[in-house]
């Protein structure tokens, strides 16, 4: 009989909905890989270290609510995740978790396809804004963020980002905005109101929402503007085409796997 030698996994809650499995699974089969990725819910963050050695997985990707926590249960944390303080894909080396970002490369890769970008609008103040936040400000790229509410922008606040909450909101013109917040996912909302939305957009160049496979308000807002946008689903394939490069180290050529994981859209 032949054995499974690799084994992969998504750990979040939920997880039902995630199409990683069918990423990984398109890439593994089309390269005759002998492994499987399947997905896990963790209900208990604390519970991530033990379940991952005792699954004896290769590698995982960790989606809502975890990546704080993965980061936490990491031996060792590398690249831009250490400035994100998240993590959302870890390989097993010699049963040590070693921890990554590939959110915020492949956010980078992604918005980059509009062109040069020399400043960026985040909406929210989440782990997603903190990892989109950050990859910008390594490349040099100044990034203001716009919030409902003050809690969250402390973290940006400290870090010396130009932050606002929607009744201080002095609106400037910005080459890219982002939704980063989860107005729209499962509602109908805008992710601040109307009257700031319709500046913003008469100000800026391009718009990207990191929801996927749905055009969400802001998004149907942002074609009332004429303004070219995206939704999430090529920041998914690119973050997961970066984690399949770590789960293989770079043995497979990008192209290729950008090729197979496409068809799971
Ligand atoms: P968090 O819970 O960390 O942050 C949520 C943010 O959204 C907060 O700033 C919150 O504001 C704001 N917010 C929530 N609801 C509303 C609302 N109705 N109006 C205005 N602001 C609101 O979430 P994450 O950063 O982890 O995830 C955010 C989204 O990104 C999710 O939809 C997730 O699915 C998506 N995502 C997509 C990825 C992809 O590959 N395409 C990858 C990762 C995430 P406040 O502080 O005031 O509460």
């Amino acid at each position: 009989m032949k054995t499974t030698h690799k084994l992969f996994a998504i750990f979040g809650n939920p997880v039902s909905h995630s199409i990683s499995p069918l990423m990984h699974n398109y890439a593994l089969k089309a390269f005759g890989i002998d492994g499987c990725y399947t997905r896990y819910e963790l209900t208990d963050a604390k519970k991530l270290k033990e379940k991952f050695l005792q699954l004896k997985l290769s590698g995982i990707n960790i989606t809502v609510p975890h990546k704080e926590a993965a980061f936490l249960a990491c031996d060792e944390v590398k690249g831009i995740a250490k400035k994100i303080g998240a993590v959302n894909t870890i390989i097993n080396q010699e049963d040590k978790l070693i921890g990554y970002n590939t959110d915020a490369p492949g956010f980078y890769k992604c918005a980059l396809s509009f062109g040069k970008i020399s400043n960026v609008l985040i909406l929210g103040a989440g782990g997603t804004a903190k990892a989109i936040a950050t990859v910008f400000r390594e490349n040099n790229i100044p990034v203001t963020l716009l919030n409902r509410s003050g809690k969250r922008l402390l973290f940006f606040k400290e870090q010396g980002y130009e932050t606002y909450v929607w009744d201080d909101f002095d609106v400037g013109f910005y080459d890219l905005v982002v939704n980063t917040t989860s107005a729209g996912l499962n509602d109908d909302k805008l992710p601040a109101p109307k009257k700031i939305l319709s500046v913003v957009f008469q100000k800026s160049r391009y718009a990207i929402d990191v929801i996927y496979n749905k055009k969400t308000p802001f998004l149907m807002m942002a074609s009332k503007f004429n303004l070219p946008f995206k939704d999430g689903s090529l920041m998914l394939l690119y973050q997961g085409i970066y984690a399949f490069d770590l789960f293989f180290n770079m043995e497979y050529n990008e192209k290729e796997i950008h090729r197979h994981m496409k068809k799971a859209f």
